[in-house]
């Protein structure tokens, strides 16, 4: 590991201070400052030479607050600082947001989700084994404009939406899916200011920049997550299709939230993950879902719609079919749930 320099941040506006821009225009995934939350993915890419930060800003003691899950108004705030433990064993997600539970309890091991923050979950970086091992030269990700050795090699974990000729690595969390299909919120706060944004546009597709993850600029700090408080958050699930049953990063995965009334679908709320290179709302398959009963052939003309846009590279062309097969039975299991 190279060597660098420990701050430890004592609040909020010390940390964005401690981690101001340097003007270069880098995009946060090549900045020279890193924030070290439980440090489960940094410190992992920094021992691997992917990541090679001079600075590391430590923001375990910045914010009491962003340490809690509360209720506030219309909505269930979740601190950013949040371990993945502590929010998967909060009762009021347990009850009131299942698919928030059970993406954060299928990830990872326990040791890792008592480090791991909220925070931290949503800007880990992809598993493509050729970013994370730098004796591949060519990784549009870890060095723009090197090419990408997935697109001819071993690509059996990697995207089939969202892909780009630059890059189609897949982006490897679980939680982020659930606050898509939530319709959720993240608070930022950073040397211009606050902001809020719906948190499916944090996230971009790679395009011609995979480098470039986030809408994120370099100093921005998530502060928390913002979850609706609504009847239709509990008749949710995620399930996470991986090689073995724990501890695995998922193949494909669906998170599905269904307000029914009468028995038919009055919205459906659906995002995809392992199949897609960022947290993917499935649109096209809510759309083919409102107004009908959730039953095999609606499930299956849904998946088909979610996949219609799927491109595969050679050792993942399994993947269209078992992301459809993951969404039928998300949804078939998600109608059957009595709440
Ligand atoms: P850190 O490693 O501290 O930070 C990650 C990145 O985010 C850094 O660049 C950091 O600068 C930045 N950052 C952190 N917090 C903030 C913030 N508040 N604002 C702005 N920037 C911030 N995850 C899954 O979802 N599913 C899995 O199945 C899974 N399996 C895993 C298996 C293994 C063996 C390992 C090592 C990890 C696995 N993970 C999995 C990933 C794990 O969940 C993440 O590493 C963890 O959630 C990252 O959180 P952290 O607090 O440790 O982040
Ligand atoms: Fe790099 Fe993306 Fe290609 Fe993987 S898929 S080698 S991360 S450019």
């Amino acid at each position: 590991m190279r060597p660098f320099l420990y701050q430890r941040a004592g609040g909020l506006a010390e940390a964005v201070q401690l981690a101001k821009p340097d003007g270069s225009h880098l995009p946060p995934t090549l900045a020279p400052t890193q924030y070290l939350a439980g440090g489960t993915t940094l410190v992992d890419l920094m021992k691997l030479d992917v990541m090679r930060p001079e600075t590391l800003v430590d923001i375990n003691r910045v914010d009491p607050v962003g340490s809690r899950i509360e209720r506030r108004g219309n909505m269930l705030h979740l601190g950013a600082f949040v371990t993945m433990a502590a929010a998967a064993e909060h009762p009021d997600i347990r009850r009131d947001y299942p698919m928030v539970a059970q993406s954060l309890e299928l990830a990872a091991s326990p040791q890792l989700r008592h480090m791991a923050t909220l925070g931290g979950n949503v800007l880990q970086r992809t598993r493509c084994s050729y970013f994370r091992d730098p004796s591949w030269a060519a990784c549009n990700k870890r060095a723009p404009g090197s090419g990408c050795a997935a697109l001819g090699g071993v690509n059996r974990k990697h995207a089939v939406l969202g892909v780009s000729d630059d890059c189609i690595a897949a982006y490897p969390g679980d939680f982020a899916q659930a606050l898509v299909a939530l319709d959720a919120a993240v608070e930022i706060v950073g040397p211009g200011g606050s902001r809020v944004l719906p948190f499916e546009q944090l996230h971009q597709s790679p395009g011609n920049t995979p480098h470039v993850e986030t809408v994120l600029v370099p100093g921005e700090l998530i502060t928390g997550f913002r979850l609706p408080i609504a009847p239709w958050t509990r008749r949710s699930l995620y399930l996470k299709i991986r090689d073995r049953q724990s501890y695995e990063f998922a193949l494909a995965s669906a998170a599905v939230s269904l307000d029914l009334a009468d028995g038919t679908v009055k919205a459906a709320r659906i995002a995809l993950g392992g199949v897609a290179t960022k947290p993917w709302r499935a649109r096209e398959a809510e759309a083919e879902l409102n107004g009908r009963a959730i039953d095999e052939n609606s499930a299956r003309r849904a998946a088909e719609a979610a996949f219609a846009a799927a491109r595969t590279h050679g050792s993942n062309d399994y993947k269209p079919e078992l992301g459809k097969r993951t969404l039928v039975r998300a949804l078939l299991q998600a109608a059957q749930l009595s709440i």
